[in-house]
């Protein structure tokens, strides 16, 4: 088993990447599970066509410890196994809180043991990393940790905070740095801005992402691109990073994938 935290800032694309990156997976024959860790609840909204399901945050306020792991995980397309968090009420609890409460009640309720997956896919928001969101990062969570940015400002400063975060808590065995995936913006100078901040933390670039309509037409459709639009130039982006992201984890995948890439 291998577990993958994706941090990035608000609507970078971290839901739309991982979702299409657990399809892509999926279709290799890996069993995937997807854990939505922010508190909007909307990672896995595309992988079971934009049917609500029950946040973990949800069933601990209406039912206390008196539920089951079915409860909490659904399953979506292509058998990927659907997680949300979810979050406090507005205005009382913490977010962060929230998440560590999550994470523990699926590892009490056995959600590793019992699904096997091959993947785990942590999406966490990474405009604030306070104790709860650097959850998944500690304590034997993640594996690796990717951070998606594009080349705006606010993406690139969220994308350093979550750097430094994974940098102090290096000394204690958790969970390294797998890599960084620019998802464009088309802004000025995206790649060499990038590029430039993958340098200053020592980091690597895994894979870019164009930005692409088709992304947004699958989206209204409550669908991946890779359910969509399978033929499509963004479903063959999406593939490619998902091998970069596993070869990045140290998973060999065959030579005639790399060459399709
Ligand atoms: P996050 O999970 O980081 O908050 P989302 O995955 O919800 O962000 O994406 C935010 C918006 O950006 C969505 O409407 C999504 O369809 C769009 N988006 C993400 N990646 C791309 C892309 N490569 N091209 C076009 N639109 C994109
Ligand atoms: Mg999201």
């Amino acid at each position: 088993m291998i577990k993958i935290a994706v941090y990035g800032k608000g609507g970078i694309g971290k839901s739309t990447t991982i979702s299409n990156l657990s399809v892509a997976l999926a279709k290799k024959g890996l069993k995937v599970m997807q854990i939505g860790c922010d508190p909007k609840a909307d990672s896995t909204t595309n992988l079971h066509n934009g049917i609500e399901i029950n946040t973990v945050l949800d069933l601990v306020r209406e039912k206390k410890d008196d539920f089951t792991l079915e409860d909490m995980v659904v399953e979506g397309d292509n058998g990927i196994l659907c997680v949300e968090a979810g979050g406090p009420t507005p205005g009382m609890g913490c977010a962060g809180r929230g998440i560590i409460t999550a994470l523990e009640k699926l590892e009490q309720k056995g959600a590793y043991e019992t699904y096997k997956p091959d993947v785990v896919f942590y999406d966490v928001l990474g405009d604030v990393v306070c104790g709860g969101f650097s959850m998944p990062m500690r304590a034997g969570y993640a594996d690796k940790i990717f951070i998606i940015t594009s080349g705006e400002y606010m993406a690139i400063h969220a994308a350093a905070n979550i750097a430094t975060a994974i940098d102090n808590f290096k000394n204690r065995g958790y969970a390294s740095l797998g890599g960084v995936i620019l998802n464009k913006r088309n802004v000025k100078d995206e790649e060499e801005k990038v590029n430039e901040f993958i340098e200053n933390i020592d980091s690597k670039l895994v894979g870019t992402l164009n930005r692409d309509e088709i992304v947004i037409q699958a989206e209204e459709m409550k669908k991946t691109v890779l359910e969509a639009f399978p033929d499509s130039d963004m479903a063959k982006e999406y593939e490619c990073l998902a091998q970069s992201v596993l070869e990045a984890c140290g998973y060999k995948t065959c030579e005639k994938e790399v060459s399709k890439c």
